[in-house]
């Protein structure tokens, strides 16, 4: 199995990316950020939580989002391995993946992270706002405070990978089809 963790600002293409993988290799899908938003309709505990939390552009508490990733690694059904999709987002919450990796007998092969712009970011993310519906995605203010999050707390994670040797970065500007044929290149290396 090979487990893959997407890496990345938001609007950086994480989403589409992996999908693109799961058609390709069968990986399973695991998205924090569709995770939650999957509470905050369902109006669960989390959700409620959740959803003031996403819309002020900061991070759920790691644990609530560890928790979530444990169960669903835990109940996997034999997959060809896992897409980490928007997690983990901080130290606590790499360091709390080795330990459910180590716990379930698995290893995470690399962090792919996808090198992009601020400006780019922005535009991109209010024009998925338009169609996405998704509240965080509309407003500007919102926006910046999520890659103000992501420099301050997330960046860093970078140097975790780079530490285990598991960090790969590619360029994230060009068409879906070429990044895609990038990312592929690396996980068939
Ligand atoms: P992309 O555009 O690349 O898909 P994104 O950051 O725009 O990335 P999601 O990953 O879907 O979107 O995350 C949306 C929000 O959900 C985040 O801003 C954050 O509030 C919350 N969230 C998602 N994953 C986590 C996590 N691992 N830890 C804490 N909060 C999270
Ligand atoms: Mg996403």
């Amino acid at each position: 199995m090979k487990h893959i963790l997407l890496f990345g600002p938001p609007g950086a293409g994480k989403g589409t990316q992996a999908q693109l993988m799961v058609n390709k290799y069968k990986f399973m899908h695991l998205s924090t950020g569709d995770m939650l938003r999957d509470e905050i309709k369902r109006a669960t505990e989390i959700g409620l939580k959740a959803k003031k939390i996403i819309d002020s552009g900061q991070l759920v508490p790691d644990e609530i989002v560890a928790e979530m990733v444990r169960l669903r690694i835990k109940n996997m059904k034999n997959s060809t391995g896992i897409i980490f999709d928007g997690f983990p987002r901080t130290v606590a919450q790499a360091c709390k993946l080795d330990e459910i990796m180590t716990a379930e007998k698995q290893e995470i092969a690399m962090m792919i992270a996808i090198d992009i712009h601020d400006e780019e970011i922005i535009k991109r993310i209010l024009e998925r706002g338009k169609v996405s519906q998704r509240s965080d995605d509309q407003d500007v203010n919102t926006i910046k405070k999520r890659i103000d999050t992501y420099n301050k707390q997330t960046a860093i994670l970078a140097d975790y990978y780079k530490q285990q040797k598991k960090f790969k970065s590619i360029d994230g500007r060009g068409s879906i089809e070429n990044i895609f044929e990038k990312i592929c290149e690396l996980i068939e290396e």
